[in-house]
């Protein structure tokens, strides 16, 4: 078979100028676009810290145990040590009490990242911040739109353009700040470098690439070429920040292109419903309603009753042309190159480390179709057990 469904990824889209869009969150947040979502990540973490009354000498700041290695960069590169928190059962969530026992004199920031689309639980983690004086960030990378457009909770917000995220834009992020943090965050900011990205025909023939390599036969064909290391996941240290100039009508693109995208996740939950009798955990159903909320699906999520069904059931899945996948395979503890820079190991964290031994996560882009998930479901229920 050299056809193959890819795991994530939407096209990159062209500028629209001209479009007067009002991004959703401008009315509460600053929008500044940076060189990456992990750039933005990390300048969010540099304004917690200058921000706070404490002036620890090594400020902490809080993460889950599973999650994507760019979360650890962005605290290392600002000097901060990661602290880690262990998951609810069978949730890609932190645990409240977990988080509120890691909090100490040096904490300055709790960063609550949403999963697959699916937003962290953030006016139960706001709560805490708020007793404690640090911040609460939104890692919005995987998730469209944040949801502090909805509510305005978080201190700062943080956005990917990223390829595998919600709006490609083959690169690029975004940091949003309450406007309540006001002019000393801006002139910590606007003293970065800024680069400007040209939409000339070199971008452009990017583009046309990337979109070929995201149809089933492209991604076909660049699965084969093995020194990619397509969806391993490994720690990458942050070198510099730097703000990004984007070209007018690029990002409004992306964002009206997100919205009109249609969601797969209900049929998902329908057609994947058989599996609960068999042990298998459907952690996205109670998220019903992501197209009600303009929400994009990143990608759906199942946890296996263990670690060898989820196993098998990828492999039959891949066989068929399927590409799910296991996401970051691991807790941050055992990710190649963590050893030594986040607290732990997997034991420490149980619930992360189950959830990373057991998720199988399965394509919900917009080129999925009803008959891709029927088969997605009768391949499951041969390994289901
Ligand atoms: C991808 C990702 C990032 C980093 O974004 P980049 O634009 O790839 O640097 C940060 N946090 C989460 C949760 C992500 O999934």
């Amino acid at each position: 078979m050299t056809g193959m469904l890819r795991p994530v990824g939407s096209r990159v889209p062209v500028p629209h100028p001209g479009t007067n869009l009002q991004l959703p969150w401008a009315e509460n947040y600053h929008t500044w676009c940076m060189g990456s979502g992990t750039q933005a990540l990390s300048s969010a973490v540099l304004l917690a810290i200058t921000r706070s009354s404490r002036r620890p000498s090594t400020p902490e700041v809080i993460l889950p145990a599973y999650g994507c290695p760019d979360l650890v960069a962005a605290v290392v590169a600002q000097g901060a040590r990661p602290v880690l928190v262990d998951l609810l059962p069978d949730y890609p969530f932190m645990d409240p009490e977990k988080l509120s026992n890691s909090l100490s004199a040096a904490t300055v920031a709790v960063i609550a990242a949403g999963f697959l689309g699916v937003p962290e639980q953030l006016s139960s983690l706001a709560g805490i911040c708020r007793d404690h004086g640090v911040w609460l960030i939104e890692d919005s990378a995987q998730c469209f739109p944040p949801d502090c457009a909805r509510d305005p909770i978080a201190d700062c917000a943080v956005l990917s353009f990223g390829r595998g995220k919600p709006i490609n834009l083959m690169g690029g992020g975004a940091l949003l700040v309450r406007r309540d943090h006001g002019p000393a965050t801006s002139d910590l900011l606007s003293g970065l470098p800024e680069i400007q990205l040209d939409v000339d025909w070199k971008w452009k023939a990017r583009r046309q690439l990337f979109n070929f390599l995201l149809g089933r036969f492209g991604y076909g064909l660049l699965r084969r070429v093995p020194f990619l290391g397509l969806g391993s996941t490994v720690y990458k240290p942050l070198v510099r920040l730097c703000r990004l100039k984007l070209p007018a009508g690029l990002l409004e693109a992306g964002i009206s292109e997100a919205k009109n995208r249609a969601s797969i996740s209900p049929e998902y939950t329908r057609k994947l419903g058989f599996l609960r009798q068999r042990r298998w955990t459907l952690f996205m159903e109670q998220d019903i309603a992501p197209q009600a909320e303009g929400r994009v699906t990143l990608r759906y999520g199942v946890l296996a009753p263990n670690q060898h069904v989820r196993d098998r059931a990828i492999n039959a899945l891949n066989q068929k042309g399927i590409g799910a996948n296991a996401f970051y395979e691991r807790a941050l503890p055992e990710i190649e190159g963590l050893k030594g820079i986040v607290p732990g190991s997997a034991s420490d964290y149980p619930n992360a480390a189950s959830f990373a031994n057991r998720l199988l996560t399965l394509p919900s882009h917009e080129d999925v179709t009803s008959q891709d998930v029927s088969l997605i479901a009768s391949v499951i229920s041969e390994w289901a057990s």
